[in-house]
């Protein structure tokens, strides 16, 4: 088993995070070879990653080759010289896996959601010397992460770092998994140890976001990517929208921009850094929720025309008022503060509204 050198702050030799690069699934020997052996000459790469159980939601696809594309795994790690990673949902997995002297396992999003599941494979870990990922569970449970994460070191299971991969939701959505960014700073602060690696291509399910979700990540203190390359994702058996080529793959690491330094020292700011982080978020949040009340507001400025109704009803508006007040009061706001903020937005949704009566 290699030494894998994963920590938190890490940057490897050329300034890049941690990078897990391969695909999806492991389908034939050639293909993971030609990937694997073009990811290596890429330089770009710091460990293989392939999927050889593969946990799919409906049944009927592509579910793995199984034990036997352990040897492609093992045959890949020889020619290019790279440690392997793979994902194990179970006691029978762990076996095969370490008896291939798979460097890192991974514990997928639909396993970790899973306390049961957990518990058997902190039990068939402990005593190895096995080096573990956490991916996020499906759902968005922080405590549901922290969980896995426990139940592995309860069983002095090596954690080497976590993976974020987003979570499910239902409806139209713009990610295949929400990213939902504030659990993984979340998981940041309360666990400063642990490396943190993102999943650009889970979280989009396509490859146009794919930079632009990295990038964040990098933007966020992340330590790493782990993303699915193919030597032919068109024709991948199992998310081929989100597969890019090992060309593709090399430009979006080459453009990737770093804003830590290696070797500074990464510990001593590192709550303020996460706690302005975390504000970052939040702030992000009040904007884009005031353009969706001003969208809003912007409605009832049209239902106000078509229906000729005052601009300004002195009854909602103290409804709104105490309402708000005493919502605040609950959060331990500043009465005088949330007057302020709730006049400055009354005032912008009045002059939206007169416009749009106006017009
Ligand atoms: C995978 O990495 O291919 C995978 C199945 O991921 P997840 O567990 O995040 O769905
Ligand atoms: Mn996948």
């Amino acid at each position: 088993m290699r030494n894998i050198k994963l920590q938190r702050g890490y940057l490897n030799k050329y300034n890049k995070p941690f990078v897990i690069s391969g695909p999806c699934s492991a389908e034939t020997e050639d293909q993971l070879m030609t990937t694997a052996t073009a990811l290596a000459k890429s330089g770009k790469v710091d460990m293989i990653r392939a999927g050889i159980w593969k946990p799919r939601t409906r049944p009927g696809t592509f579910e793995g080759i199984g034990e036997k594309a352990l040897q492609w795994m093992i045959n890949a790690k020889k020619e290019t010289g790279l440690p392997i990673s793979v994902e194990v949902a179970n006691a029978n997995h762990i076996e095969q896996a370490l008896k291939a002297e798979v460097d890192v396992l991974w514990i997928g999003a639909k396993t970790s959601v899973n306390p049961f599941s957990m518990q058997e494979i902190a039990d068939a870990l402990k005593g190895t010397n096995a080096k573990v990922l956490v991916k996020n569970p499906i759902n968005p449970s922080l405590s549901l992460w922290l969980g896995a994460i426990e139940r592995l070191e309860k069983a002095e299971v090596e954690v080497v770092g976590v993976i974020h991969r987003g979570f499910t939701e239902f409806g139209d959505k713009i990610y295949r998994n929400n990213p939902l960014w504030q659990i993984p700073i979340e998981l940041m602060i309360i666990r400063p140890d642990l490396a943190i690696i993102n999943d650009p291509s889970h979280i989009c399910g396509n490859r146009t976001m794919l930079h632009e979700i990295a990038q964040k990540a990098m933007d966020l203190n992340f330590d790493g990517i782990m993303i699915e390359v193919h030597n032919d994702p068109d024709n991948a058996w199992s998310d081929a929208m989100q597969q890019i080529t090992p060309d593709t793959f090399t430009q979006l690491i080459d453009n990737l921009v770093i804003r830590k330094v290696k070797g500074e020292n990464q510990t001593a700011h590192h709550d303020l850094e996460e706690y302005r982080r975390k504000i970052d978020l939040v702030d992000s949040d009040i904007i884009a929720l005031l353009g969706k009340r001003m969208d809003i507001v912007k409605l009832i400025g049209e239902y106000k025309k078509t229906h000729n109704t005052l601009v300004f009803q002195k009854s909602r508006w103290q409804e709104i008022v105490d309402q708000r007040l005493q919502h605040g009061g609950d959060l331990d706001l500043n009465p005088d503060f949330v007057k302020i903020i709730l006049k400055a937005i009354h005032d912008e949704s009045i002059n939206i509204q007169e416009k749009i009566m106006n017009d």
